[in-house]
């Protein structure tokens, strides 16, 4: 193999050429070379497709950086044992795009689709079969559903395959009568830099090279019919606001064969009256009174799983937490399991019977300050002077 030559050099720009400077050099460079137009030159196609190799690396803002990083190698291109250019030989099929700049050549004949004739590689093979955009989707579900899972039933017009004729538009399959079966047309262009032949897409056959007999009536020849879905899907246990679910194949429909895209599901999951969900950990609030605080209880509490007998400790404050591990969320989708927090909150009471009354007098004249409040008070009484 050749040594190759560095693709600044090829299309005669600086290292610090911008995107603009690139794309003007390389159209020069194609218009100079272009096979079509160098019949006579058997040196043109290879130049051209150097220009079309750098060009396609110069351009893309990524590949430049690694080209520029690592040589030739660092695209994936001209290291040992390397092959082609990737991409490269199957034209019609790269992921360039000529567009803008065949256009301005061909005054904008457009439809390059098909290659040239004399282009190594760029075989007509029919329109690119390009996968439908994916769809997303809200669904709104209760705290309970995201918690230990459900099923869903919905339904959704989706555009599929016509059953009636398997896709293919028609019945009693024949030879396009426009092409000849070739799948492209050759017309002759008329620019600036003179005549010469091009090939566009057969608009009859859609560059397939085929026809049919009957035109199905079911999806109207378009091969694809609208379809109302019931669709039912299982939700794991532990979804959370922002989790998403793929449904495969009921996004939007693709072109020229191509796949329908997904349907992705995005969930957002309704609070709940008293627990609340820190991802797969649950805190609940528990409120005590005076005395479950002050000598500590045995007390009740729910959880996502039943109700549990808790220990509360004597002289629990507000906010107190304690932690209770494996009650949290137990989440299928992340395979994780939380933690349920229990956060204490001490209720006192505004109205006291006469009895309560003497008894908190009682237990007034005692001393209840503890060593929080005794240094809290003797920094006040240092504040003061
Ligand atoms: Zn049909
Ligand atoms: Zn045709």
């Amino acid at each position: 193999m050749a040594e190759k030559r560095d693709y600044y050099d090829v299309l005669g720009v600086e290292k610090t050429a911008s995107e603009q400077e690139i794309k003007s050099a390389f159209r020069k460079k194609a218009k100079q070379y272009h096979p079509d137009l160098n019949k006579d030159n058997p040196d043109a196609a290879e130049k051209f497709k150097e220009a079309q190799e750098a060009y396609e690396v110069l351009s893309d803002e990524s590949k430049r950086k690694m080209y520029d990083q690592y040589g030739h190698a660092g695209v994936g291109n001209g290291g040992p044992g390397a092959g082609g250019f990737g991409g490269y030989s199957n034209f019609s099929g790269a992921d360039f795009d000529f567009g803008d700049i065949f256009d301005s050549i061909f005054g904008g004949a457009g439809g390059f689709g098909g290659g040239f004739s004399n282009f190594g590689g760029g075989r007509s093979s029919g329109p690119r079969a390009t996968r439908g955009s994916d769809v997303l989707m809200r669904m709104d579900l209760d705290f309970d559903e995201a918690i230990y899972g459900c099923e869903k039933k919905f339904s959704l017009d989706v555009i599929e395959e016509c059953d009636e004729c398997h896709g293919h538009g028609g019945f009693d399959r024949e030879e396009c009568a426009t092409c000849h079966g070739e799948g492209t047309i050759t017309t002759q262009q008329q620019t600036i830099l003179g005549a010469f032949m091009s090939k566009t897409t057969c608009p009859d056959c859609n560059g397939t090279g085929k026809t049919y007999k009957r035109k199905c009536s079911e999806c109207n020849g378009k091969g694809k019919v609208k379809k109302h879905k019931k669709i039912t899907i299982n939700i794991p246990e532990g979804i959370n606001t922002g989790d998403r679910q793929r449904v495969s194949g009921k996004g939007n429909p693709g072109s020229n064969g191509g796949e329908n895209g997904d349907l992705y599901i995005e969930f957002v999951v309704d609070e709940h009256d008293y627990f609340i969900r820190d991802n797969d950990d649950i805190y609940l609030e528990v409120p005590l009174n005076l005395t479950e605080a002050i000598t500590g209880c045995k007390k009740e509490i729910p959880t996502l799983y039943g109700n549990l007998k808790l220990n509360i400790s004597s002289g629990t404050n507000s906010g107190d937490k304690q932690r209770i591990r494996g009650k949290g969320v137990d989440n299928k989708y992340r395979r994780h399991k939380g933690d349920m927090y229990v956060i204490f909150k001490v209720y006192t009471p505004k109205k006291l019977s006469r009895e309560q009354k003497t008894l908190i007098e009682k237990l007034s004249k005692t001393d209840l300050d503890t060593s929080e409040i005794k240094e809290f008070n003797k920094f006040t009484k240092r504040n003061d002077n």
